[in-house]
């Protein structure tokens, strides 16, 4: 069957049922924030018994929960991740939809600010699914929940991992909940608490080699306000950063007729907390349009969340020669990026596709190593993409991949043409929606359109 577009990142091949027939065993996942609802769910064709456990109550309802703070900020799911979330839940776009989600055209719907000007639209159609993170989140737990063979325990604390004679390696996880201490045995445990996974620390303290963990300092600090919204009114509008200018903003249609306005800036800009200074850093952007549906519609309420995120955060497990069998770590625990590239999901996504790979190809044996260099692929071209725009401000700091400012200088150049070129701008979101590498923005015909001189 011809699919309606290419497949997630060029680099991971589909989702395969037919791969998976062995069920046998058990495993855990700590957390059920994406990274663990998906990992628990490619699990499930290949354990017996699959068990999510969660700190946080999981009401059947969108709200942001204490261990998901970042949830009350725009989460946009690019297209490889909400295909892959398809491909593992048939129905999930529909799903979403019903829920109150909205479906736009990035060709039509949508305007992106970047270098200076606002990009063409690109030729075709370039679908895109909105909702806030709350309802990704439920509709996802809504369908792992149908899974038979995976349980969810809410108000369960992760605590440490069961240690086993030989080794040592991991056979389970200590949890606690409802003040008593419990063991949970299972042939594998996948930490998916997220960004502040204490598995680096458990290394140190068990004799593994510990990974290097890269930061690159960003100091983009969020702040979030929900904008009354006409319920057919689609538009979608993003300004990125760009030294100089440190500011910049999205503003997302999503459920409740409501668009969900960020405004963000990088190394010391932020929009203040209040209505008043929010809309006058609205009315800063280099588009008129945030401010004018402040104006025109509203703020649905006077609250305006803040989320400081210090910086993009890489653990290079791929690297240690040692880890204990048993163990995986995915999504947010090996890779954190600048959020307004909006990746974390649809990687925590093709993450889980991996995971699914690797499980199929040769089951638990040497699992993490085998997860760790397929994970790495897709960590990657995320990385580079953040880290390197990061790196167009002087003010950045961390280890700079090798390239970055010669690649900076042909994205400049590539998306200045991008402004009356939809072919290369089309390329180019082509590459934000994770379906093709950064890499294919050099491919010739895109690079023959980029170096000639526009008329
Ligand atoms: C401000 C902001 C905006 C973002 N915007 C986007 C975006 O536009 N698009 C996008 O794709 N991504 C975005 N992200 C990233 C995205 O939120 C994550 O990358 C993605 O959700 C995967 O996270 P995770 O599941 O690995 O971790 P988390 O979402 O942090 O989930 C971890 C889970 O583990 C639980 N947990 C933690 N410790 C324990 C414990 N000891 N015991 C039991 N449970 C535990 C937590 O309660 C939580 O449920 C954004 C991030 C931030 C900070």
């Amino acid at each position: 069957m011809r699919r309606e577009i290419a497949m997630t990142l060029a680099t991971v091949p589909e989702y395969g049922s037919a791969q998976t027939t062995r069920k046998a065993g058990h495993a855990v996942v700590a957390g059920a924030g994406m990274a663990g609802l998906l990992a628990a769910r490619v699990l499930a064709d290949h354990f017996e018994q699959v068990m999510i456990v969660e700190k946080d109550s999981l009401p059947d309802a969108p709200v942001t929960r204490k261990g998901v703070p970042q949830a009350n900020h725009i989460h946009n799911l690019h297209e490889a991740g909400r295909r892959t979330l398809e491909d593992l839940f048939p129905g999930f776009s529909e799903d979403l939809i019903a829920a109150g989600g909205n479906r736009i055209e990035i060709n039509s719907d949508s305007r992106v600010f970047i270098e200076g000007d606002v990009l063409a639209h690109g030729p075709g159609r370039l679908p895109m699914y909105c909702a806030s993170r709350p309802l990704f989140e439920l509709v996802t737990r809504r369908r792992v929940d149908d899974v038979d063979n995976i349980s969810l325990r809410e108000h369960c604390q992760f605590i440490d991992y069961i240690v086993g004679e030989t080794a040592p390696n991991v056979e389970g996880i200590s949890i606690r909940q409802d003040g008593r201490t419990e063991e949970i045995p299972a042939n594998l445990v996948v930490d998916a608490t997220g960004r502040t996974s204490r598995t680096p620390d458990w290394l140190a303290e068990h004799d593994y080699p510990t990974p290097t963990v890269d930061e690159v300092h960003i100091d983009v600090v969020y702040s979030t306000a929900l904008v009354n919204r006409p319920v057919d009114a689609q538009q979608t509008r993003v300004v990125l950063p760009n030294p100089p200018r440190k500011r910049g903003g999205g503003m997302f249609p999503v459920e409740n007729g409501r668009w969900m306005m960020t405004l963000f800036g990088v190394h010391g800009e932020h929009a203040p907390p209040d209505p008043e200074g929010f809309a006058d850093f609205a009315a800063s952007l280099p588009i008129p349009d945030f401010k004018r549906v402040i104006d025109e519609y509203g703020l649905a309420s006077e609250m305006i969340e803040q989320y400081p995120f210090p910086s993009n955060k890489r653990v290079r497990y791929e690297e240690i020669d040692r880890f204990p069998d048993g163990l995986v770590v995915v999504g947010d625990g090996i890779a954190s990026f600048n959020p307004i590239y909006g990746q974390g999901m649809s990687v925590a996504a093709l993450e889980a596709l991996q995971l699914h790979h690797v499980l199929a190809a040769d089951g638990t044996d040497d699992l993490a190593h085998r997860f760790f260099q397929r994970a790495e692929t897709v960590v990657d071209d995320a990385w580079m993409l953040a880290v390197g725009s990061d790196f167009q401000f002087p003010q950045t700091t961390g280890p700079k991949p090798t390239g970055t400012d010669l690649i900076n200088k042909y994205l400049s150049r590539l998306l200045r043409k991008a402004r009356t070129d939809g072919k290369v701008a089309d390329a180019f979101n082509r590459v934000i929606i994770m379906e093709e590498r950064p890499t294919s923005l050099f491919r010739p015909r895109i690079l023959w359109r980029v170096l000639t001189p526009s008329i």
